[in-house]
């Protein structure tokens, strides 16, 4: 692997330090990814002294636009393709009803001792004669070894001084499939009610991070287990449990959601497909229903829980776009494919599907064959081969029709000026006649077939011609 302080940079940030008399260091994910492998493009250099006269010095050096964040006593600065970041070293304590830290400057070991975890406090030092030696008080290689996830300090101290820290060590286990030391597990749970002071943006922040993980079932389980889950996903939290009535029980809908998540996370990278994911089943607790012939149900879980989606996109904070709703439409649409396949797949069925998906349709698939989590081997293997023939039908369909982005050929202007109507009644019958008649396949996809039909329909309307528009 290559030298990870290859760049001269490094060595100038380490010049410009000591002659200002200071000591300045890479620390954080930069040098822990660098021991796993993993590649990262952004710098965090930590010096004892100021962090903001340090990068503006380099910036002047490289004739590089330095960004000061004066609030957080930062600065920022891009160059050789990375993004670096500085700070002061710093010792902190922080109130207990915010997370304001009293900030004062500090020995690089008094910054370590307030970063998150031990294999996010190791650091290397950029100052000659030691340039490029490993600082690490904490043990941060040890646990890397180990795979172990540790607060460098008192971890009750840690977690309620920034009790976001709680959220993050779930999400380092998740990303890096380590666990988190026992000691700081228990930690968690003591202190999970603090969760509460930290603002949903930086929760959601932590969350994303954990649903794009390789398997992001292991995020929400650990959630689950410390009690954060129930604090900051209710809705998530009550879909565990399995109620059972009269010897019938119905499966835990957490476990197969999470089921879900992982299945789809192997077949795509996309954050909102696994958000949809996240969210299919959201409604089925409010849904339950049991009865003695036909067992449990759960009718109209897909549309409740498609109104729940920009409800819980709006309490997380989170942006209510476009992103939003994909989810949304993605959560509506989720039995349809199933259904679809149970019966015979007609050509109106796929038409319909398609008109409604769009461009998500291959989205919705991925979701749907997601979906599929029964325990019996040859259910599973007849449903995903019902799929393949669904999707198969959907390229027919697509090719013959063009009907992903479906616009009826006549237009309610056309129809208005051909009859001489105002905006009224009859012409929204015949624009949707028109449309339902494609999708059902009776007429092709086209104007002389639509012309012809808006003919035949306002004939029987008894509508009269003024003009020929449109021929
Ligand atoms: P990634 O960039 O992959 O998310 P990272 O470790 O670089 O991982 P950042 O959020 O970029 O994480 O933070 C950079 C460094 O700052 C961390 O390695 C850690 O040392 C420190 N850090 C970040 N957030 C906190 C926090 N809430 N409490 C303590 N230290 C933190
Ligand atoms: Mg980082």
């Amino acid at each position: 692997m290559s030298n990870p302080l290859d760049s001269p940079i490094f060595r100038m940030i380490g010049e410009i330090a000591a002659a200002h008399g200071q000591h300045a260091y890479v620390i954080g994910g930069y040098v822990r990814d660098y021991y796993l492998r993993r590649p990262s493009t952004d710098i965090d250099v930590v010096t004892t002294g100021s962090g903001v006269e340090l990068a503006s010095e380099l910036g002047r050096r490289l004739r590089t636009r330095v960004s000061i964040f004066k609030t957080f006593g930062t600065a920022m600065l891009r160059a050789g393709g990375l993004e670096w970041e500085f700070v002061g070293a710093r010792k902190e304590s922080y109130s207990r009803d915010s997370r304001k830290p009293v900030v004062e400057q500090g020995t690089i070991e008094d910054d370590q001792l307030r970063r998150d975890f031990t294999i996010n406090a190791l650091a290397w030092s950029l100052n000659a004669p030691d340039f490029g030696e490993l600082v690490d008080p904490f043990d941060g290689m040890g646990d890397l070894d180990r795979c172990i996830i540790r607060t460098p300090g008192d971890p009750d101290i840690t977690f309620s001084d920034d009790p976001l820290r709680m959220v993050r060590a779930v999400r380092f286990a998740t990303q890096l499939g380590f666990d988190i030391l026992p000691e700081t597990f228990e930690a968690i749970e003591r202190n999970r009610e603090r969760i509460e002071i930290v603002s949903p943006e930086r929760i959601v922040g932590e969350l994303n991070k954990i649903i794009a993980a390789p398997r992001p079932s292991i995020g929400f389980e650990l959630l689950d287990l410390t009690g954060l889950l129930k604090l900051i996903f209710p809705e998530l939290d009550r879909l565990k449990g399995v109620e059972v009535i009269a010897g019938k029980g119905h499966k835990d809908n957490f476990v197969h959601t999470l089921k879900v998540l992982d299945n789809v996370a192997v077949r795509s990278d996309d954050l909102w497909l696994r958000w949809a994911a996240l969210l299919h089943d959201i409604a089925k607790p409010d849904t339950k229903a049991f009865d003695a012939r036909a067992g449990w149900s759960f009718h109209g879980h897909e549309t409740l829980g498609s109104k729940l989606v920009p409800e819980i996109f709006r309490r997380l904070h989170m942006p209510l776009n476009e992103k939003m709703k994909f989810v949304r439409k993605l959560v509506f649409l989720h039995l349809r494919p199933i259904i679809l396949s149970e019966d015979e797949v007609t050509d109106s069925a796929v038409r319909r599907l398609l008109f409604e998906a769009g461009d998500d349709v291959d989205a919705l698939m991925t979701l749907c064959e997601a979906d599929i989590t029964s325990g019996v081997d040859s259910k599973v293997q007849r449903y995903l081969h019902n799929f393949e023939t669904v999707r198969a039908k959907l390229r027919e369909i697509e090719e013959k029709d063009r009907i992903r982005n479906f616009q009826p050929p006549i237009t309610g202007e056309l129809i208005m000026s051909i009859y001489g109507l105002p905006p009224c009644s009859a012409v929204g019958e015949i624009k949707s006649r028109i449309k339902e008649a494609i999708l059902e396949g009776l007429i092709a996809n086209d104007f002389d077939q639509a012309h012809a039909l808006m003919e035949s329909i306002a004939q029987e309307m008894g509508l009269k011609k003024v003009s020929e528009a449109g021929l």
